[in-house]
């Protein structure tokens, strides 16, 4: 089969001939469609010193798909050949404490589709039944296939109330872009997004931004001015990976305020904690997605009317992966998929 694949522990990814892969026991296979790239797929294009510490060599990368169902082990259960799927790129092992109860998000030791097991970039791959997530024919293959950083902002916007609160983002990448549209289909009053790109901000504004703020150009202490919000966001999201982006988000909170971290930002990023105890802030990091209520979440909003398809702004046929990396390269782009059907 068709696979794009870390073949060589230097900059790039190759598209090479794989074997399809077998089932096992508790697995099924997935034939994909639509595959869609993320900044983790970049890095490892890159060869950052992430992706050297993580990726071993070779393997197929990516973890955003949608497919259906082309075969299943012997001991998988409700599978049906032909039902459309996508599913959770994160394994978990099922034995430690937190899986033990229940709270898969939290396990201790998972395992990443795409980087550190084999991933979703080809014409077929597998995933443990339990990581399954059947699509409802509402979801259509583009939207299912941004299904997993979509369940990154909507496990983000859910650690706080929204409904009628002033909302901050920072990074108006594709996830911080979903978030906008979240809180807005949330009740947020006013939804502040920061990027130093204008492309990008662009399309936060087209997600339902009440303002947008290119901070070479202008402040948030300008844009809060601008609404009248005097004593700070009671809502914020890290989502750039910035430490300066982190920094004014921190500045910007008012006293008792919720901060969700998504970003990944570097070891070593500075903080002055006079901010942040004495307003008296909650910070809660955020990694993936809680299995599975935030995907139940996810359907249930696109049910109601979420429309994220102005988020996803090129597509490719997989065989011209290349051009999806320099889109992403660009920084103009929102979501790049790559079609894996003929
Ligand atoms: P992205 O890299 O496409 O978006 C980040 C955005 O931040 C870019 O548009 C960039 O221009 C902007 N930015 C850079 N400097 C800035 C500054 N000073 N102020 C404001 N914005 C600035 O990433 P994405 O795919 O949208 O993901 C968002 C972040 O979340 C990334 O850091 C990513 O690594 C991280 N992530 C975390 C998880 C998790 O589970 N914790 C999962 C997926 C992604
Ligand atoms: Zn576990």
């Amino acid at each position: 089969m068709k696979s794009i694949v870390k073949k060589k522990a230097e900059v790039g990814l190759w598209l090479e001939d794989s074997p399809i892969p077998t089932p096992k026991d508790d697995e099924v296979l997935i034939k994909i469609h639509k595959t869609s790239i993320c900044g983790t797929d970049l890095n490892i294009y890159k060869w950052d010193p992430w992706a050297q510490k993580n990726v071993p060599v070779p393997l197929i990368v990516g973890h955003e798909f949608v497919g259906e169902i082309a075969g299943f082990g012997r001991n998988a259960k409700g599978m049906k050949i032909g039902a459309r799927v996508t599913g959770e790129g994160h394994v978990t092992c099922g034995v430690c404490s937190n899986c033990k109860k229940g709270k898969r998000h939290l396990c201790s030791k998972v395992r990443g589709v795409g980087y550190h097991l084999p991933g979703c970039f080809a014409e077929y791959m597998t995933l443990p039944v339990e990581n399954v997530f059947f699509l409802p024919d509402f979801v259509e293959d583009d939207i299912a296939a941004i299904f997993d950083p979509y369940g990154n902002a909507m496990h983000t916007a859910l650690s706080a109330e929204l409904v009628g609160e002033d909302v901050l983002i920072t990074g108006a990448g594709p996830i911080g872009m979903m978030g906008v549209a979240i809180a807005k289909k949330a009740g947020a009053r006013n939804i502040v997004i920061t990027d130093i790109n204008d492309y990008r901000l662009d399309l936060a504004k087209k997600m339902g931004a009440t303002l947008t703020v290119n901070v070479n150009k202008s402040s948030v202490k300008d844009a809060m001015k601008q609404l009248g919000i005097d004593e700070g966001f009671s809502v914020a999201m890290e989502m750039s990976g910035n430490p300066q982006a982190f920094n004014t988000l921190i500045e910007s909170c008012r006293y008792g305020a919720h901060i969700a971290l998504l970003g990944i930002l570097p070891p070593g990023t500075a903080i002055d904690w006079d901010k942040v105890i004495f307003p008296m802030l909650t910070i809660k990091g955020i990694y993936g997605r809680e299995i599975f209520s935030t995907w139940f979440k996810m359907t249930n909003l696109i049910e109601a009317g979420l429309d994220l398809r102005p988020i996803i702004t090129h597509i490719f046929p997989a065989d011209e992966f290349e051009k999806g990396f320099e889109a992403m390269m660009s920084g103009k782009c929102g979501k790049v998929i790559l079609n894996w059907l003929e």
